[in-house]
């Protein structure tokens, strides 16, 4: 076989690889800290120094893995681990030395993402009593609020259904942490800022 034919086979070879793993492994979209300029902000500003990973007292904040693409080595967090506190004076955002966290004014006014909450594994949804990300969030009655209902078929058990304002809710995911369901996952996810709707 001549010399070209062998490396044309090996790039091919290379082509069908990477493109076998874009499909298998795509870039996921972490969970970025509080103030986490829009839009690419982040992406461009953030130096993956670290100083807002080691400013945040609760460890809510770790390097963003390998398939965060661009964004592996940011900072990110993982909700069921350890949600964001929401700290009053944002020491994440104070330490950020570029500027690629951006001041916020209040807890009201982060926007790190939006639950969304899985109603066909939802205890609530299945006519229990559980309510627990509504009582844990920060902006309860807010972000989160009850919706009483009847049950479609069941004369004796109403729902109590947990219902996300997506205007509202921060993303900063105590409910996630305090889910109560794990199996297969929790019932409720947060949607980062920036990934698609149909991305659920
Ligand atoms: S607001 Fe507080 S808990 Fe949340 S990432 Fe920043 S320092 Fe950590
Ligand atoms: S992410 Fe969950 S706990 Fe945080 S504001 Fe939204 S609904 Fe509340
Ligand atoms: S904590 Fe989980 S199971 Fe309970 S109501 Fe909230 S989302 Fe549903």
């Amino acid at each position: 076989m001549k010399i070209t034919s062998i490396i044309a086979a090996c790039l091919a070879g290379a082509a069908a690889v990477k493109a076998a793993y874009d499909v298998a492994a795509p870039s996921a979209l972490p969970l970025l800290p509080p103030g986490a300029r829009p839009e690419g902000g982040f992406e461009s500003l953030c130096v993956k120094c670290g100083k807002c990973i080691e400013a945040c007292p609760y460890q809510s904040l770790h390097p963003a893995p390998a398939s965060a693409g661009a964004l592996a080595g940011a900072p990110c967090v993982d909700a069921r681990i350890q949600a964001c506190r929401l700290c009053a004076e944002f020491p994440c955002i104070e330490a950020c030395p570029t500027g690629a966290l951006a001041p916020v004014e209040s807890k009201a006014d982060v926007r790190m993402g939006v639950a969304v909450i899985d109603e066909d594994t939802c205890l609530s949804f299945q006519g229990m009593r559980c309510e627990v990300c509504y009582r844990v969030c920060p902006l309860i009655d807010e972000a989160i609020t009850i919706d009483y209902r009847k049950r479609e078929g069941d004369a004796l058990h109403a729902v109590f259904a947990p219902i996300i304002d997506e205007e509202k809710c921060v993303g900063c995911g105590l409910c996630v942490e305090r889910c109560v369901v794990s199996d297969p996952a929790p019932a409720i996810r947060i949607r980062p800022t920036g990934e698609p709707e149909a991305a659920q």
